[in-house]
């Protein structure tokens, strides 16, 4: 295909507002592509190569307004490309304002016409050459190659390479626009297709098997390891709606670190992915030292990594960035700072992918693969809050971010943020409650105070609110112990009342309406995150603010 027909494409596609149209345009200009259709089918959507592969090509603004320039004619300056941009506002309108003197009329548009007509096929070669430029001279060579394109470029033309080339092509074409229209123009079912660009990430790809092989051949396409699959993500959620929701919950701790993908061949290479699909193997040799040390399978697994201190404990999250992504002195990087994988899913062990197969399945293999622990997250299946607030308790102590939340019978839905994988929201609010009431614990316990009774001010009394008892360690059940027992007025069997005189600060989840307790409020999982000892009872909340966030 010529290049000038795919800028005509183009613009009629920009010209479009409805998202029905647009995928109308794209179906016939697939439909049309011929032997150019992987190159369309991705230009289309202003990408140069499969979104699997990492691979860029590393224009900066300014090589690609050098190169204008140039063609433009000798008094014309990047700076003025610069000005013109600053005034119109958008690169590929500053382009299609100069007259390169490229091939204009009918000849440019039909093959074997126009004689120097660029084809989809030379800029796509091109822009190959242009990403592999690389050290002393580079930039200098990409303004040439990327020169020599826009010079033999039409307004048109030069309007979509320079937003091609500065992967700006903003003409309203999305990926759900190429899936439907992959789907019309070769007649095979849309859920297919997107199942098929879940595995492969790859639009030009499975256009082409599309139409070649039909659906017989999209369901045949699998993952392929050192392919990067799309991370499946995670939306915000609260206890309570994964209890509604699942009969069980799994739970997992939320490791403070980066997303990761290992593809791991032992007979070949293993490669690191981050959570956009770059390849981040050469900052990460620890990944791939515990790959070659542990995993005999070629497997496809998915987790994170984090930095950790000498003793194995994790550090934050900033910890880990001064290794992510870096290019230089990684030797040196290791020395400050070491990481270490920690996985919680599986997609692909020795030839079977396993996308579709329940978490629970997923994560079964994943314990056979990772036999003795190390480098595997735990996977709790619970339907009991207690159980989760503990969860969480050990994650946090243990200097973790907090805990998730997950459908134990979910697929795995590459690049979804969904109801099926719930990162348990932070605390929006906290309340400083006074501790009016306990219970002694039983069993190894029967020394210490627990299940603590909330409450908040209300004038000179203080209103029940809830209770508190999971998620505390015994370490601190003593502390607090010492801290509330002087402070007894009554017992009645394992219950005391306590004077006002401890204040908690404590998370929850929500606040309901409730008859139970006495300030007609309940807090749905409170947890307990610390005493305030600055804080006399007269301090705590009131009851006015509770009722204000349960309202507000
Ligand atoms: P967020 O980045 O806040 O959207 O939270 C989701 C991210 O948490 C994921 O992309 C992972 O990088 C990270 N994460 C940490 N631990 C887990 C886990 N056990 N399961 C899934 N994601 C996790």
């Amino acid at each position: 295909m010529k290049f000038a027909a795919f800028a005509d494409r183009a613009g009629e596609i920009e010209a479009e507002a409805s998202d029905l149209e647009i995928v109308d345009h794209v179906t016939s200009l697939l439909a049309d592509a011929n032997d150019d259709l992987e190159l369309v089918a991705r230009f289309v959507q202003g990408r140069v190569f499969p979104a699997w592969d990492s691979t860029t090509l590393d224009v900066g603004p300014r090589t690609c307004y050098e190169a204008i320039a140039r063609a433009a004619g000798t008094n014309v300056s990047a700076d003025d490309v610069e000005e013109r941009l600053a005034a119109v506002g958008e690169i590929g309108e500053v382009a299609a304002s100069y007259d390169f003197g490229g091939q204009q009329g009918l000849g440019a548009f039909t093959e074997g016409g126009g004689g120097d007509a660029l084809s989809v096929r030379e800029v796509y070669e091109t822009l190959v050459d242009l990403a592999e430029a690389d050290g002393s001279g580079s930039q200098d060579r990409k303004v040439d190659l990327l020169f020599g394109l826009f010079n033999r470029c039409s307004s048109e033309e030069a309007r979509y390479l320079a937003r091609l080339v500065l992967s700006e092509m903003r003409i309203g074409v999305g990926e759900g626009a190429v899936r439907d229209a992959v789907a019309a123009a070769f007649d095979v079912p849309e859920d297919r297709v997107e199942r098929a660009l879940q595995v492969s990430n790859d639009y030009g790809r499975v256009a082409v098997v599309a139409r070649e092989e039909g659906l017989e051949g999209l369901d045949a396409m699998d993952l392929e390891l050192g392919r990067p699959v799309r991370a499946m993500l995670a939306q915000a959620g609260t206890v309570a709606d994964a209890l509604e929701e699942w009969d069980e919950t799994a739970v997992e701790w939320k490791y403070d670190g980066a997303r990761i993908q290992l593809h791991h061949d032992p007979d070949g290479e293993t490669r690191v992915f981050s959570r956009n699909m770059e390849d981040v193997t050469d900052a990460l040799p620890e990944v791939v030292e515990f790959a070659a040390d542990r995993l005999v399978d070629p497997v496809i697994l998915d987790g994170e990594v984090v930095a950790i201190d000498d003793t194995g404990d994790p550090l934050p999250f900033q910890e880990v960035l001064r290794r992510f992504r870096r290019k230089h002195d990684v030797a040196k990087a290791r020395e400050d700072v070491t990481v270490r994988p920690v996985f919680f899913d599986c997609l692909h062990v020795a030839g079977e992918d396993l996308l579709e197969a329940p978490l629970t399945e997923r994560h079964a293999r994943l314990e056979s693969l990772l036999a003795d622990g190390e480098g595997l997250s735990t996977l709790w299946l619970t339907d009991d809050p207690d159980e989760i607030e503990a969860i969480d308790a050990d994650a946090l102590e243990g200097g973790h971010e907090g805990i998730m939340l997950k459908n134990p019978d979910a697929t795995y839905s590459p690049g979804r943020r969904g109801k099926n994988w719930l990162k348990r929201k932070p605390d929006v609010e906290t309340l400083d409650c006074v501790v009016t009431g306990a219970e002694w614990g039983e069993g190894r316990r029967a020394t210490y105070l627990g299940t603590f009774e909330l409450s908040v001010r209300d004038g000179e009394t203080f209103e029940t609110v809830g209770k508190v008892a999971t998620g505390i360690t015994d370490e601190t059940l003593a502390d607090l112990t010492e801290l509330l027992e002087p402070h007894v007025l009554t017992q009645d069997g394992q219950e005391v009342d306590l004077e006002p005189a401890v204040v908690f600060e404590v998370g929850y989840e929500e606040i309901q309406a409730s008859p139970t307790y006495s300030a007609g409020y309940a807090l749905r999982f409170p947890r307990f995150l610390g005493v305030r000892h600055d804080k006399e009872p007269a301090d705590a909340d009131t009851l006015e603010r509770v009722r204000s966030l349960y309202e507000g």
